[in-house]
């Protein structure tokens, strides 16, 4: 498995589908499928039974997983949608950082 490059509450910019250009955070990652929960981005309409929780059921919004190759992250640095790489420090700490400009994305 790939080392997984993205965290929680990342901010990312959208590249492809319908929600192209699109920026949210990431609010669930499923590293097994690779793919990520984005706020706001690849909505669904959701028709839902009655359940004795909800009595009304209908439909609701909910955000689905979008896989990870389709999506940047937003460079807290340069304000790029930017690709990420890893890096070791001297302290041994593995942080992230940004290719466009070569800033740390982690805080
Ligand atoms: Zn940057």
């Amino acid at each position: 498995m790939s080392r997984v490059k993205y965290k929680k509450g990342d901010e990312v910019t959208i590249i492809c589908g319908k929600d192209k250009d699109k920026t949210g955070r990431i609010l669930k990652i499923f590293p097994a499928s690779q793919k990520v929960i984005v706020e706001g981005i690849n909505r669904v309409k959701r028709h839902r039974k009655p359940t004795q929780k909800d009595q009304h059921g209908g439909i609701k919004e909910e955000e689905r997983p979008i896989h990870w190759s389709n999506l940047l992250i937003l460079c807290p640095s340069c304000k790029k949608s930017a690709r990420i790489g890893v890096r070791v420090l001297e302290t041994g700490e593995r942080v992230r950082f940004c290719k466009q400009c070569n800033g740390i994305v982690d805080k």
